[in-house]
């Protein structure tokens, strides 16, 4: 079993324009989502200000209950980043000159034209025993202690996310890997929905593992959900024992959710229009239902996808995006309309031509959405709505 190799670590990160709302905390999730791909388990993120006492009493706290800690911010020049200082008193340690970070610091201040200068100094300093992680894009080099008490490790990183990404890349990833638990036939199944409330998505889901458990006698699959309103992402966590039941959980989350399911994994429903577009094919979109939606969650997905390409097609050249009329020379014209109002209500119409077929699909927007048509035009979220089962449509039928 997984939980007896499991390395819990906690996040600490420090700035008191992070406690004062300045600048929101992302550093944390970045490494938290890297770590825990990796394996760990992070248990805690913490942000405190720039102030000794807070720092410490957190060091303290962490170390003695963590197996791992990662550190932002407070490795800088000024009289307000002391970090090194903190956990260095902590740990009872002295800080000890690094000539090579500090050749490294002067060089990278004079090449770029700035005066090096005294208070700079203290970025060479490092407690006793730590391993220096250098800094390619920026002069504070972070640093790794291993072996404190019975933590494993300290990471100490700067605040800037760029730097932290490249101390990441340059070995940092590296080093927490070689340390990161074995973790042998884990597997996560994600799926995204949309249009069915978080509750009652739960209610099914918890219904499908109970008939998995009773069938198959295996402990349950581990679940998690994740709203973000009209999206609500499953996820479950598969381990030695359960993975023999993927394909059973695969089957019954698509036949209780084939109504709201949009994309499972790494895949998109955008994806297998994007596919046309980025093989060089144009591609009409006429719609008058999502008011840009379509488009919007097209050229998002469109990054993603044209960030793995050498020469991506720009995406607005081969994809034709208008409200009315035809579009003769592309590939692919696809149609997302209001159908004929009944009452105060219409659905929504979908035409799919490619080369000489033409497919078209009448949809109600299920659940509440449906009082979303009017006159008056639809809700945003029944608008964001059309366009995801737009989308899928397209890709069940290309
Ligand atoms: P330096 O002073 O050399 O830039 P530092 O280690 O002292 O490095 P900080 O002063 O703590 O870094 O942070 C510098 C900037 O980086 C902050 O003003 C903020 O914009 C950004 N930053 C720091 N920590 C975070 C964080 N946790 N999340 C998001 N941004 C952050
Ligand atoms: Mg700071």
């Amino acid at each position: 079993m997984v939980s007896k190799q499991q390395l819990d670590v906690r996040i600490l990160a420090i700035g008191t324009e992070l406690t004062d709302g300045q600048v929101l905390e992302k550093n944390a999730a970045w490494l938290a989502s890297r770590l825990t791909e990796m394996g760990y388990r992070v248990l805690e993120h913490r942000t405190v200000s720039d102030d000794r006492s807070a720092i410490e009493l957190a060091f303290a706290e962490f170390i003695k209950s963590s197996d791992g800690v990662v550190v932002t911010g407070g490795l800088g020049p000024t009289s307000d980043d002391f970090t090194r200082h903190c956990l260095a008193a902590v740990l009872g340690r002295e800080l000890i000159w690094d000539e090579t970070s500090w050749a490294k610091i002067a060089a990278r201040l004079s090449q770029r034209g700035i005066p090096v200068t005294e208070n700079q100094r203290v970025q060479a300093f490092f407690p006793s025993g730590a391993e220096v992680l250098p800094n390619s894009a920026g002069t504070a080099n972070g640093f790794w202690l291993e072996g404190v008490g019975s933590t494993r490790f300290v990471a100490v990183l700067p605040g800037p996310p760029a730097e932290i990404a490249a101390i990441w890349t340059d070995g940092l990833a590296a080093q927490l890997k070689a340390l990161a638990p074995r973790v042998t036939n884990r597997k996560l199944l994600l799926f995204k929905t949309i249009g069915r409330g978080e509750g009652l998505l739960a209610t099914e889901t918890e219904r499908i593992l109970d008939d998995l458990e009773a069938e198959s006698g295996v402990s349950r699959i581990a679940v998690g959900y994740r709203a973000n309103v009209p999206y609500v992402e499953l996820k479950f966590w598969l381990d030695q024992e359960t993975l023999a039941l993927e394909n059973s959980l695969r089957e019954k989350v698509k036949v209780a959710f084939s109504d709201v399911l949009i994309g499972e994994g790494d895949f998109d429903f955008a994806d297998r229009i994007l596919n046309v577009v980025t093989a060089g094919g144009s591609v009409a979109i006429l719609d008058n239902v999502t008011e840009g939606l379509l488009l919007e969650r097209l050229k998002a997905r469109y990054g993603k996808l044209a960030s793995g390409l050498d020469h991506p097609p720009p995406l607005l050249t081969n994809l034709m995006y208008q409200c009315g009329g035809t579009r003769a020379s592309a590939r692919a014209t696809i149609v997302c309309e209001l159908g004929p109002m009944v009452g105060s209500q219409s659905d929504i119409l979908f035409t799919l031509r490619i080369d000489e077929k033409e497919i078209k699909k009448e949809v109600k927007l299920p659940g509440p959405a449906q009082a979303g048509a009017s006159k008056e035009g639809f809700t945003e979220r029944s608008r964001r709505w059309a366009a995801e089962l737009a989308l899928r449509f397209w890709s069940e039928n290309v």
